[in-house]
């Protein structure tokens, strides 16, 4: 057995208390964190579900985008513009068959170009 000063053993002390509060802080944030993207989510199901009750047709349409893509009849794209991970824009939703596959971001732009609302 090793002999250890008092001085050694009130610094070992010291740093094990530094470690338990420094971990104690982020187990707190942890849960925080937790506790906010459990919020989130569920706000952004209660959204997405608003979203599908007043968007039916689009919904449907991008049901067919789904379908076709399982079925192989349709590749999903890398974004027209930017290359980026996309998703499918419908020029029209009457006609599905119109796809262009666009990122979140040039999706709006296209929106607004368009000038209706995103999706
Ligand atoms: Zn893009
Ligand atoms: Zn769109």
């Amino acid at each position: 057995m090793a002999e250890i000063s008092a001085e050694e053993v009130k610094g070992r002390r010291r740093e094990r208390s530094r470690v338990r509060r420094a971990l104690g802080l982020t187990q707190a944030a942890e849960r925080a964190r937790y506790a906010r993207s459990e919020l989130d989510r569920a706000r952004r199901r209660e959204a997405a579900r608003r979203w599908k009750a007043r968007n039916p047709e689009k919904v449907q349409a991008q049901r067919v985008v789904a379908e076709m893509i399982r079925g192989g009849h349709l590749t999903r794209q890398p974004c027209a513009v930017c290359g980026e991970r996309a998703h499918a824009h419908h020029a029209d939703y009457a006609t599905v068959i119109e796809i262009k596959w666009l990122c979140p971001l040039h999706h709006m732009r296209q929106h607004a170009l368009e000038g209706r609302l995103a999706r």
